[in-house]
């Protein structure tokens, strides 16, 4: 087996109980030579992560509020943690130094980023492994684009002076030498970062839960772990709002042709999903890989007669919502109308002003804007293969008394997307799930 990058989200690094199954998950395997970690996240329901507790200190230096008390409780979660593990090890001099620099304004960023620095010192002296620090090796360009090139030279230099060692997640530096965050959730691209560089043969992800799941639990009830998804796969699903994994985490490690796998802390003994580029083992038993939802679309139809022979219609209305930096999700059309399905947020402000320039470009005989619409996709690499497949959702929908809004199938079978109301979507869901599962 070679090398794997290992990365441990917020719940993993909580407290010293879980940091010790985390040394006990590493030290089974001695491949397991890089580590990312996150800050501490939520011990029980309701706790406060560290990342916002250190964006909530950020905020009280700006109005001007005293964070001596805040700050006290974030010292304390570390130093509980050090205490409770049993290290012989002083942070009191970092906790002080990120105190005052948070109180000389030393941005948003860096402020949020220090959850993630302390945690990997920790873990680092815990598990007796060097410390690379982020922001010697994670590189943003000065227009806050993640630099790839520059990280992936520098990083993999860097590894190469290290057996072992332990990289906070989440941040790196800009060319002025200020620290940058990647979004929230973002410790998983640096997992990934670091496991292209390193050139590992598996990036493993620890969370806290056994994978994907082919449905939304709280939808569907015990739904199935899925094996094995493809990268693409999960992009589908993860756009309909299916979340494991921070979406930007797939880039590195898709170029480079290394597998993800998704495992749980707290059930080391479950393989988890493996995140793949292709299969060939169609180790499909199922014809779906996964089912998500969204809601919150409306429908712009648009109609006017002889619509089909006029030419730069469709792209008239498109540009009237590139005019009004707006995206779109799909576009099916009929004979004499064309409908654009869009994000309803987008165009809460941009309503009167998106009809009014539809009205303007493309004289149409009408407008009509319907909200409240939920799309769900049906994902499968596997749909290529069998027949009717798109048979069987329609059925399954429709036996459930749900009316179908629209159906949109891309031609790679990748997905079969389909608009129901709002109302309808979880019932449909598990129409489906039904269908193809139980
Ligand atoms: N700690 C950061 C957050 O809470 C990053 C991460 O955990 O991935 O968003």
């Amino acid at each position: 087996m070679g090398l794997k990058v290992v990365k441990f989200g917020g719940s993993s690094l909580a407290d010293a109980e879980q940091f010790r199954k985390v040394a006990a998950i590493i030290k089974a395997d001695p491949n397991r030579r890089y580590v990312v970690a996150s800050a501490p996240g939520k011990r029980f329901s309701g706790d406060v992560k560290v990342t916002d507790m250190l964006y909530h200190c950020y905020e009280m230096v700006r109005n001007r509020e005293d964070i001596t008390e805040y700050y006290e409780q974030i010292s304390q979660r570390y130093n509980g943690i050090i205490r409770d593990l049993g290290l012989d090890f002083d942070i009191s001099g970092e906790l002080d130094y990120i105190r005052n620099a948070i109180l000389h304004h030393s941005g948003r960023d860096f402020a949020a980023s220090r959850g993630e620095y302390l945690n990997s010192l920790i873990l680092a002296k815990l598990l007796g492994f060097d410390f690379i620090d982020a922001e010697s090796v994670v590189f943003f360009r000065e227009n806050g684009v993640y630099d790839d090139e520059k990280t992936d030279e520098e990083l993999k230099k860097e590894l190469k002076n290290h057996e072992y060692a332990v990289i906070p997640g989440f941040y790196g530096v800009m060319p002025n030498g200020t620290i940058k965050t990647f979004s929230r959730g973002g410790s998983d691209i640096t997992g990934s970062i670091v496991a292209r560089a390193a050139d590992a043969e598996l990036y493993e992800n620890w969370t806290d839960v056994s994978g994907c799941l082919m449905a939304d639990p709280r939808i569907v009830e015990e739904p199935l772990p899925i094996k094995t998804i493809t990268y693409r796969e999960l992009r589908e699903l993860s756009y309909m709002g299916a979340s494991v994994l921070h979406e930007d985490a797939i880039f590195p490690v898709r170029y480079a042709g290394i597998p993800i796998n998704i495992r749980n802390t707290n059930v080391p003994s479950a393989p988890g999903t493996m995140i793949v580029s292709s299969t060939n083992e169609y180790d499909t038993e199922r014809v779906i890989t996964g089912i998500a939802g969204k809601k919150g679309f409306s429908v712009i139809t648009v109609e006017k007669d002889m619509m089909n022979s006029e030419i730069g219609f469709g792209r008239k209305i498109l540009d009237v919502l590139e005019d009004n930096d707006m995206p779109f999700e799909h576009l099916p059309s009929g004979v004499d109308t064309m409908s654009v399905i869009v994000a309803t947020s987008y165009l809460e402000s941009r309503r009167d002003r998106i009809v009014a320039s539809i009205n303007k470009r493309v004289r149409p005989d009408s407008i009509v804007i319907e909200d409240g619409l939920a799309l769900l996709a049906v994902v499968g690499r596997g749909m290529v293969k069998s027949k009717g497949t798109a048979a069987r959702v329609f059925d399954a929908i429709s036996d459930a008394d749900i009316n179908i809004r629209m159906i949109d199938q891309g031609s790679s079978e990748l997905n079969i997307i389909v608009g129901v109301e709002e109302h309808d979507l979880e019932k449909a869901l598990n129409a489906i799930y039904k269908e193809f599962v139980k």
